[in-house]
């Protein structure tokens, strides 16, 4: 793997069109560049973007055990329409097991700490794993969906995670630039978001929202919005 300090690798010069971002990340990093996907409707417009650029674009997502069925139905709806195949990662069988033994089912709710374990074993361990070996990753953060991703870059290097380059094409899209394509591209989603879920985790940690409040209020509705992070791009989080 390969470490990026600054210098050419993270210098982008190109316009803010997502197309051209991705054009030039994986002409750059190919195949050592994937899609991080959640099946967020941002994650399935920016694969569809990768594959417009090259059938062999890489894509993977994370099994943590807790989705819903209607995130399955959208991933399996996402690679039929596309004409992809998914590369799945799965948390460490062992770890899993050891944390319902000792711990049950719901340890995530008992605290902070008790949740990010949970989330550590589920969702940053696999992400470590699928990211062994690559040079960049991409995301489809949004800078507006939580006051944890205000100061975030379309290219930046990422610490946790060996110092790759991480690239968010989407960054400076508004969730209705990605609805938009979405619909304009007849383009599968989660059908969640169609019942009062905008935002969309593991199933017990996911609920609707109300009219009006923030997005993100559903993700872990028992916590403060400064600690509404998986771990997945936190960049002090120990793993
Ligand atoms: S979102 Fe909830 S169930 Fe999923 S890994 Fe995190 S704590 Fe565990």
């Amino acid at each position: 793997m390969k470490q990026y300090d600054k210098a050419d690798d993270l210098l982008y010069a190109g316009s803010s069109d997502p197309a051209d971002l991705l054009k030039w990340a994986m002409d750059k990093f190919h195949p050592d560049i994937a899609l991080a996907c959640s099946f967020s409707p941002e994650d399935i417009v920016i694969a569809d973007l990768m594959l417009n650029i090259r059938k062999d674009a890489r894509i993977f997502a994370i099994d943590t055990g807790r989705l819903n069925e209607e995130t399955y139905e959208c991933a399996e709806a996402m690679t039929n329409q596309l004409g992809m195949t998914m590369e799945w990662y799965f948390p460490a069988q062992e770890d899993v097991e050891a944390l319902e033994c000792a711990k049950g089912l719901f340890s995530f709710r008992k605290s902070l700490d008790a949740r990010h374990e949970c989330c550590r074993i589920r969702k940053v361990e696999p992400l470590a794993r699928a990211l062994s070996g690559m040079n960049a990753w991409i995301t489809g953060l949004r800078r507006d969906q939580s006051v944890t991703r205000t100061d975030l870059k379309s290219v930046e290097r990422d610490d946790a995670h060996g110092g790759i380059v991480k690239i968010n094409p989407l960054l400076d899209w508004k969730v209705s630039d990605v609805w938009v394509y979405i619909n304009e591209h007849k383009l599968p989603y989660n059908r969640l978001h169609d019942e009062g879920y905008p935002s969309i985790g593991c199933a017990p940690c996911t609920r609707p929202v109300k009219h009006g409040e923030h997005p993100r209020t559903g993700r872990w509705w028992w916590e403060t919005p400064e600690d509404k992070e998986c771990g997945l791009h936190v960049k002090n989080w120990n793993i």
